[in-house]
């Protein structure tokens, strides 16, 4: 690799460089890097449930530790504003903790024995060294300790991160700390790993390198891919769980439309301007009747859109996407801007913005279905239930889509319901597709585009299914099974034996 060998990040809040150089990981780092985690696999995946549930848990305490130094760094790498990036280092540090606790439980190993005729026991093992893409949106939640590296490593995988070089500071004290709670629990060294660079050379070394065995990756559509085909060179592919984002569809019913236009069109403003727009769950689209009271709907969203102020983008890259990508939309045919925000007054802050238009424009253009990553949405106006249904059928996979319905809008649109499910990983009833609650229950994922893995989540408990496989023994005596299929169960799990739920012995 032919560049300089470190780099500094820079404010988007002022386009200056910040205290700080970062060392820029050459191809030698990388491959230590892996040798380690191939190394700390062997042990690490070995490590009692309880264990691994500590280390989580101390991972955990050890970035609450970094008290106000990480927030003000993540602010003056991100310029998202302190509340928001507090509220992040809570989220990120209650996900550790959940996966600490569904460790510690015990049961997610999925343990089956079946006993009846052959002697078949079935459990989840994990896959060995995970490579993950630090999100720029995320600096916390979805970078360093977030959800890709808290489920792999929960799942008993190494874990190497390839840091968002947005915010290396950030990325670099959240490391530390992986790392303090690594080696005050007895995790052997290389468990966990960071590694940073701003050249797309060090992730692409990284996923084709043969000791890593799975990919966890959160950013653009084009970055998600290139990895994606990356990996399929590799002579053994590897699974990528990339989730690219997505335009999150929002589909407003006439009689929902009918009973609370004002209130719905407040409601989108506020998600639509969340975080500057920057959330892979943003609602880029939203189809709107062409009635008067459609025509109110507009009018609110437009004043509201109207009244909000510029706010700095996470990067000048991004902020230069976001240009580009509403640009194209203010000059393509048949689409008006409806409202546009305050205008900007500092480096890298977008202008809020709303398009419009017909749904006949919608389904001949596929534009206007593509992300626009910002502050920004389209409105497509419909007439009859038919075209709905038809923008519906032709979607591409997306992360969410919202419905906005009464009792009577959900009878009248039965068939909405059943083609959106075939579309999304999450379909939301009378709410907003921002806000991705960190649960067991969530699915933040869905059909290619949006992924690249549907069966897949990147948000919630399942998550840590993607860093394992299947494995069954067949014929093993009690000594050589792993202690979660062993005849008295030690481990005190919930096990499927023959067909039946059980925590009792076999
Ligand atoms: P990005 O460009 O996808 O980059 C994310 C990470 O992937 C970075 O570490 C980047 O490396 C790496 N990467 C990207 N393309 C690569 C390639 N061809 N080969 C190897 N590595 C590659 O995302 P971003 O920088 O955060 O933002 C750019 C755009 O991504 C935004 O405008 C937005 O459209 C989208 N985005 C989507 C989401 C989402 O939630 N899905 C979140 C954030 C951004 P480098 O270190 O070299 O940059």
């Amino acid at each position: 690799m032919n560049h300089k060998n470190t780099f500094k990040a820079i404010s988007p809040i002022d386009s200056q460089p910040l205290e700080g150089e970062f060392e820029i990981a050459d191809k030698k780092q990388i491959d230590k890097a892996v040798q380690k985690a191939v190394a700390a696999f062997d042990m690490y995946r070995k490590k009692s449930k309880e264990e691994i549930a500590q280390f989580l848990e101390q991972a955990a305490a050890e970035i609450e530790d970094l008290g106000e130094e990480l927030i003000e760094r993540g602010h003056l790498e991100t310029a998202l504003p302190h509340g928001r990036l507090t509220g992040e280092r809570g989220r990120t540090c209650n996900q550790l903790r959940l996966f600490a606790s569904v460790v510690g439980e015990g049961s997610w190993v999925d343990a089956r024995i079946d006993n009846a005729n052959a002697d078949i026991r079935h459990i989840h093992i994990p896959l060995g060294p995970v490579a993950v893409f630090g999100a720029s949106n995320f600096p916390l939640a979805f970078s360093t300790a977030g959800g890709d590296t808290a489920s792999a490593l929960a799942a008993g995988c190494p874990v190497i991160v390839k840091g968002h070089p947005a915010h290396p500071g950030t990325a670099e004290l959240v490391a530390k700390a992986v790392i303090k709670a690594a080696e005050k629990t007895g995790m052997p060294e290389g468990t966990f790993t960071l590694i940073q660079g701003n050249s797309y050379e060090i992730g692409e070394y990284l996923v084709k390198h043969p000791d890593i065995k799975a990919v966890g990756f959160t950013g653009s559509y084009k970055g998600g891919k290139a990895i994606w085909e990356y990996v399929n060179t590799r002579p053994e592919p590897i699974p990528v769980f990339a989730e690219m984002g997505s335009t999150n569809p929002v589909f407003i019913l006439p009689n929902a439309m009918k009973e609370r236009s004002s209130a719905i069109a407040t409601d989108l403003a506020a998600s639509i301007n969340l975080g500057v727009g920057q959330f892979c769950t943003n609602p880029g689209l939203a189809f709107v009747q062409t009635d008067e009271h459609g025509a109110n709907f507009n009018r609110v969203l437009a004043q509201k859109i109207t009244q909000t102020p510029a706010t700095t983008m996470l990067t000048s890259g991004i902020k230069a996407a976001y240009d580009k990508g509403t640009a194209e939309l203010f000059n393509s045919s048949n689409v008006q801007q409806l409202a546009n925000g305050e205008d900007e007054n500092a480096p890298n802050q977008a202008v809020s913005k709303i398009f419009q238009t017909t749904i006949d424009h919608f389904l001949e253009n596929e534009m206007l279905s593509e992300e626009v990553f910002g502050p920004s949405s389209v409105l497509v106006g419909y007439s009859q239930k038919e075209e709905i249904l038809k923008a519906a059928k032709g979607l591409q996979g997306h992360l969410t889509a919202t419905v906005h319905a009464t009792e009577a809008d959900i009878a009248e649109y039965q068939e909405l319901f059943d083609i959106l499910e075939k579309k999304v990983g999450r379909v939301v009833l009378n709410g907003f597709p921002t806000g991705v609650e960190v649960c067991h229950a969530m699915v933040h994922g869905g059909p290619y585009p949006a992924t690249t893995v549907p069966q897949s989540t990147s948000v919630g408990t399942n998550a840590i299914k993607r860093f394992v496989r299947p494995v069954c023994y067949q014929g093993y005596p009690d000594s050589l099974l792993p202690k979660a299929l062993q005849n008295n169960n030690p481990l005190g799990i919930w096990r499927l034996i023959n067909g039946e739920l059980t925590k009792g012995f076999v």
